[in-house]
């Protein structure tokens, strides 16, 4: 099983971010109990209480100071259990990526840090609204390796105004001169209640065209292979295997519980996930009560998310559990796949389906096609 903490607080919001933050910490006291009045609540929720992977998301954890997160890990350890290899990450912003700070996160146990860089141009950088510069990412990366730090993961951004196709190529092969062994690169999207959802409303910003973003997604899988990184799923890279065992494990669809508004939890029947309300949240936690809604699954929603998880990554579907536990899908799965198999962007290797280097820039169509609504 992992785990997942939410920590809802930043500086300020990004232009493009729809995750659940605030940007104060003014309710952070607050959070801290309630989080932990949630720790002890959630304990029964699955049947194993001993985690393999620990992940602090957000928000921005790296906000919160040492002594805020060595709160949350010591309740966590008082009523979890962590594997002896467990991984730990930790997301940080480039500002957060000085010594006191690491150490501090070293000393409280994380051993995988994943540093939300965006993009290497100060100029991008101010206008989606990030508050760190291009060389305090590629410092404090640096800094961060030399502190002992091994497992380090950034994330780049493909599509962010004004960006060029040279510019996201040279962020790409600076990323990888980098002490880093793990690179997330995401296409900019126009998620609800952001800024940029409200300028695509004014008529003033528009993203990029489909296709320019397809050519530039596929240019970073090329780039990126050359400079030896490992493609294992839709948007990530890993170099000597160093994939993250954490959302690894969500794509494996094996059962985690998720801490803090927002968060989700799976235990491989349903899904519940928190409110994304900070007030909300701590209400209902001082009454004792868990603020989440619940969705049993059933046996198309097991389907299509077996579909969706499994297929992203570079280790596919298994055919037999297809046809064994989907059996009433397996006409329509065994149509598609033909189709994606004879423009070869689907695989069949050792038993089970992948999507091949040409396919992972159609992945959302392959997927869809699939999914039975
Ligand atoms: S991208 Fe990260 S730092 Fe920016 S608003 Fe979203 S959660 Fe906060």
């Amino acid at each position: 099983m992992g785990i997942y903490v939410h920590v809802p607080f930043c500086r300020s919001k990004c232009f493009y971010c729809g995750f659940y933050s605030v940007a104060s910490l003014k309710l952070k006291e607050a959070y801290l109990d309630a989080i932990e009045r949630e720790i002890v609540l959630r304990i029964g929720y699955l049947p194993r209480r001993e985690s393999d992977t620990l992940y602090f998301g957000g928000g921005t954890p790296s906000y919160l100071d040492r002594d805020d997160l060595g709160r949350i890990i010591r309740k966590l350890e008082e009523n979890y259990s962590f594997t002896a290899n467990a991984e730990r990450t930790i997301e940080l912003n480039p500002e957060d990526l000085i010594p006191e700070k690491l150490q501090g996160i070293k000393e409280l146990g994380f051993n995988r840090l994943s540093v939300g860089v965006q993009s290497f141009s100060d100029e991008q950088l101010k206008r989606i609204n990030r508050t760190h510069s291009s060389r305090q990412a590629r410092e404090g990366i640096e800094l961060a390796a030399n502190m002992g730090f091994d497992n380090i993961s950034m994330d780049l951004i493909i599509g962010l105004p004004g960006q060029t196709e040279d510019e996201l190529l040279v962020d790409v092969i600076q990323a990888s001169h980098l002490p880093i062994v793990h690179l997330s690169v995401y296409m900019l999207s126009i998620d609800s209640n952001t800024v940029f959802e409200h300028m695509v409303k004014q008529g003033k910003f528009q993203l990029e065209d489909e296709e320019v973003m397809a050519v530039r997604y596929q240019r970073v899988c090329e780039r990126l292979k050359k400079l030896g990184f490992e493609h294992y799923e839709i948007s990530n890279f890993a170099r000597n295997g160093k994939y993250s065992k954490h959302n690894t494990s969500y794509w494996q669809q094996k059962p985690y519980i998720g801490f803090g508004p927002s968060a989700h939890s799976y235990d491989l029947y349903s899904r519940q996930w928190n409110t994304a309300n900070l007030k909300v949240y701590m209400e209902s936690l001082n009454h004792g009560i868990l603020p989440f809604e619940k969705e049993e699954l059933k046996s198309v929603d097991l389907y299509n998310e077996y579909v969706m998880t499994n297929l992203r990554t570079m280790w596919g579907m298994e055919k037999q559990k297809l046809e064994e536990n989907y059996a009433e899908f397996w006409e329509q799965v065994q149509v598609q796949v033909r189709k994606y198999e004879n423009s070869g962007d689907l695989i069949e290797e050792r038993g089970r389906w992948k999507i091949s280097e040409t396919g992972w820039v159609i992945s959302d169509a392959i997927l869809s096609d699939l999914f039975v609504v």
